[in-house]
């Protein structure tokens, strides 16, 4: 089925479709997400239509100042106290044990809600002006890369999707780190721009998904989904010197220059730039018809561990 998307650069339009049950794309500072009103059942089904997306898959929810957690989660631990007060606004999910106003398809059936309060001000004036909270994920077709400007939304959901608020390209490029906060003891379940280092320096005892799974405590639902991934096949390497290209239509991706022999290439100056970079430059390379990419593979400290999480990923790696 397709429908118009309408494109603004005017939240107060983009909120009033969001209102009147509509699906609406709208920019953070990760990625572009794409918003169903959490009261609004029929939207929240045209979203995981929109998207591709499996219903046992569960949608972040987005709000626009922090006293709205106790809207949607029914506890607040004093580890999630501690983050938030840290780090919201900013780019990190909670997982919290969810309250009765949020529908077990937002949340795939389980009794927690991821919940995000974005810091991008037109992200916040659109979630201001929403009639409840917002459930969103990112907005790109499932299984594509994230979509971190506002041609790239268009590019997947064009004529399946409501409304399209443009905006600037997101400032960050990766999505939201996601902390479950429901159980015990806080756990990292997805790595993002808040790294682990400065999770750590507020909430010491965190700890990480790898020490889940050895302990079977169940894993972050939607991790199991492929994820970030571009036509071309994707290969990693940490030693970009070694890297011997025989295709012709190969592409780079990295901090180290370019390898010799790449037909596209992006030498990032620091790793936030490789982070916002990353999902434009997959897309910029599926659009030229290249068959490689070849990715840099940072250590895994600070950000390095979000951007190698996301490239593990797209090269079916994890
Ligand atoms: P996306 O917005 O596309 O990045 O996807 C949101 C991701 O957040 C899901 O794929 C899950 O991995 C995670 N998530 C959302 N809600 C929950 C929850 N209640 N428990 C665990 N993980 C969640
Ligand atoms: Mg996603």
């Amino acid at each position: 089925m397709t429908m118009q998307t309408t494109l603004t650069d005017s939240v107060e339009e983009a909120a009033a479709l969001l209102n009147a049950g509509g699906v609406v794309a709208f920019p953070t500072e990760t990625v572009y997400g794409l918003g169903a009103a959490i009261c609004h059942p029929a939207a929240l089904l045209q979203l995981f239509r929109a998207k591709g997306r499996p219903a046992d898959n569960p949608l972040i929810v987005h709000i626009y100042r922090i006293e709205q957690v106790a809207e949607v989660a029914s506890a607040v631990s004093v580890q999630a106290a501690t983050l938030i007060e840290h780090f919201f606004p900013g780019p990190l999910t909670l997982v919290l044990k969810k309250n009765r106003s949020v529908p077990y398809s937002v949340t795939a059936g389980l009794e927690t809600v991821g919940v995000r309060c974005p810091a991008n001000p037109i992200a916040r004036e659109f979630l201001r002006l929403a009639c409840c909270p917002v459930a969103a994920p990112s907005a790109n077709r499932s299984g594509l890369p994230s979509a971190t400007s506002w041609e790239a939304v268009m590019e997947d959901l064009d004529g399946k999707i409501d409304c399209l608020l443009r905006g600037t390209p997101s400032a960050i490029g990766l999505e939201s780190t996601i902390v479950d906060c429901s159980g015990g003891r806080a756990v990292l379940l997805r790595a993002g721009a808040i790294t682990l280092e400065q999770l750590r320096a507020v909430v010491p005892e965190i700890t990480t998904i790898a020490v889940t799974e050895r302990e079977e405590r169940p894993k972050c639902p939607g991790l199991k989904y492929p994820h970030y991934a571009p036509r071309a096949a994707i290969l990693l390497s940490a030693a970009v010197e070694k890297i011997d290209i025989k295709e012709s239509s190969a592409a780079y991706i990295g901090i180290s220059e370019q390898p010799k022999g790449v037909a596209l290439f992006k030498v990032c100056s620091s790793l936030e730039e490789y982070g916002r970079e990353l999902f434009g430059f997959f897309r910029l390379c599926d659009a030229r018809n290249i068959s490689v990419i070849y990715c840099e593979l940072p250590s895994d400290e600070g950000l390095g561990r979000a951007i190698r999480d996301r490239l593990m990923r797209a090269a079916g790696l994890a």
